[in-house]
């Protein structure tokens, strides 16, 4: 019996949640007859490391609304792909790091309530917390559509402090060192 969430696309080697009914990358039917499995399983679990099998759970879970449109499907991927190469390697610090990316870029929602660095008047403070209209990924970046004081504007994930649900006390993260300035 397999527990494992989470596996490969035979067609493009992507990495896929068993939830999914197609894959998002190639879109190749996930469900397929039982004689020509499509998901093949990641490995096997190494006895020492049980509590990733959980972690793969719960990456499954977490990502199992993504459609294949979905600005966050590109960030989600490549952090499953860095969490199967720490599992490789029998990593649990990398493995725990880079499933952290996932929980954190499933934040990024419409709904969510964002802080960020800027600009007041000549001060750098925090901003917020505002609503997120629209979710946008540039090369791995995500970018949030948000409304402050009467004025629309893209946030990059570079500059927020912390974002979360309405529901949920906001996910606080650590303060990256700006880039190239601040929007
Ligand atoms: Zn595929």
């Amino acid at each position: 019996m397999s527990t494992t969430a989470v596996g490969h696309c035979s067609q493009c080697d992507a990495v896929v949640n068993r939830h999914w009914r197609h894959c998002l990358v190639c879109h190749a039917e996930l469900r397929a007859a039982p004689t020509h499995p499509q998901v093949e399983t990641i490995s096997e679990v190494p006895a020492s490391l049980p509590s990733l099998q959980t972690g793969w759970r719960e990456l499954a879970h977490m990502t199992a609304g993504l459609e294949h449109d979905d600005p966050r499907l590109s960030p989600v991927l490549s952090a499953l792909a860095a969490c199967e190469a720490s599992y490789k390697a029998g990593d649990q610090s990398g493995f725990e790091h880079a499933a952290q990316r996932v929980q954190y870029v499933m934040q990024f929602a419409p709904g969510a309530l964002v802080r960020w660095q800027g600009h007041e008047g000549h001060h750098m403070t925090v901003l917020g917390p505002a609503m997120v209209e629209h979710v946008h990924c540039s090369e791995g970046q995500l970018w949030v559509w948000t409304e402050w004081k009467g004025q629309g504007r893209w946030v990059s994930e570079s500059i927020i402090v912390a974002i979360g649900r309405i529901d949920a006390p906001p996910l606080s993260t650590d303060i990256p060192p700006p880039r190239g300035g601040l929007a």
